[in-house]
């Protein structure tokens, strides 16, 4: 294969490719690695592209054909507006009509495999976290349960209180996890069922009404009046109620005292519901990540509430399984609305 046939063939991959001979000079720079290194690296010593020890040993060590052993595990950054990291791989070419063997540098993108690492890491740190402190608290009440307050009665029924309140806290965020995992298994399965809005957000309406009658706040809820078909949806119901439930939970959770939520319905090419509150409402910089797991505007306060952080990561992922669209609107001092866009199956193109 002579160097054009080479170079037509190296341009076509995705990858950084670089052939460097035995004088370490690079011959070849595939496009993907001159977009990367710039246009004039031909011709160039390798280490002045690759600035790295290990891989320049690596690439003398594989020049003089000693390719025995794994290949070792080199990795290296470049920075720019987007830090990416590559592995770095090197190998000999068998080749007949060169005189002496030319070796191919490929360069691999792994940033998104370390950025998934790094993500999956945290979430457990979180989960451990989140479990600890309940767990914590249990412990310490049943030491005191079992010493000093073993024979108050008043003590006793008030940390046994405190422990109910703990153990739901740590059996809703099990919970949680356990429908996050579910709906990240399915969510690029679209749902194959119809489901009526209306009548979900009023049963809804219906579980968490007494909630927030107990704590003095209102429920309205305003729907057009349509035919059924009109607010028909492709959908999982389980999951729209979830949904729903979770979007009205919060604005009864941190919505003012007192206070009213509005739920209303409108039809265009989607069908949109908004959960509306009068609340403390949502700082602009928090907005964009308050569907990551376990991400709170204020810890304390979500705490108190009883809640796991997890309630609008699991609403994320049921808009997208619906192929829906999440929009949140807010003002601080004044409350937030949370406006859910999904499909009508007049629109919906399976
Ligand atoms: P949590 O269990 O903490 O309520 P969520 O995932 O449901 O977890 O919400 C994440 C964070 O977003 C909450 O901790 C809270 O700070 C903020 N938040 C959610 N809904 C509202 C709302 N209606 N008004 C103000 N802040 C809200």
């Amino acid at each position: 294969m002579n160097l054009s046939e080479r170079r037509s063939l190296l341009d076509a991959l995705n990858e950084p490719i670089l052939l460097v001979d035995q004088s370490r000079e690079i011959i070849l720079a595939n496009r993907a690695a001159q977009d990367l290194f710039g246009r004039q690296i031909e011709g160039l010593d390798f280490s002045r592209t690759i600035r790295h020890p290990s891989a320049l040993q690596h690439l003398d060590r594989v020049l003089a054909g000693n390719t025995i052993g794994p290949e070792p595990n080199i990795v290296f950054q470049m920075s720019g507006p987007i830090p990416t990291t590559y592995k770095i791989s090197v190998s000999q070419l068998e080749n007949h009509t060169e005189p002496a063997p030319l070796v191919l540098i490929s360069l691999t993108d792994i940033s998104h495999i370390l950025e998934a690492e790094q993500m999956r890491s945290d979430f457990v740190a979180n989960v451990s976290h989140e479990l600890r402190s309940p767990l914590t608290a249990l412990t310490g009440f049943i030491e005191t349960l079992k010493g000093a307050a073993k024979d108050d009665p008043k003590a006793r029924a008030r940390f046994l209180d405190i422990m109910e309140r703990e153990a739901s806290r740590m059996s809703r965020l099990i919970s949680d996890l356990l429908s996050l995992s579910t709906l990240e298994t399915n969510e690029r399965i679209r749902p194959v069922s119809r489901a009526n809005v209306p009548e979900i957000i009023a049963r809804v309406i219906a579980t968490l009404s007494p909630q927030a009658e107990a704590i003095g706040k209102t429920i309205t809820f305003t729907a057009p009046d349509l035919s059924e078909a009109d607010c028909t949806i492709i959908g999982d119901e389980d999951e729209l109620i979830q949904l729903f439930h979770n979007l009205v939970e919060n604005a009864i959770k941190y919505g003012r005292a007192k206070s009213e939520i509005n739920i209303s319905i409108k039809t265009d090419k989607n069908l949109t519901v908004s959960v509306k509150d009068q609340g403390e409402g949502i700082a602009p910089e928090h907005i964009l990540r308050l569907t990551e797991r376990f991400y709170r505007v204020d810890s304390g306060r979500s705490r108190e509430k009883g809640g796991t952080g997890l309630g609008l990561a699991i609403v994320k992922h049921i808009i997208n399984r619906h192929r829906g669209k999440l929009i949140v609107e807010s003002v601080v001092g004044e409350g937030s609305n949370f406006i859910v866009q999904l499909p009508l199956i007049n629109n919906d193109t399976p």
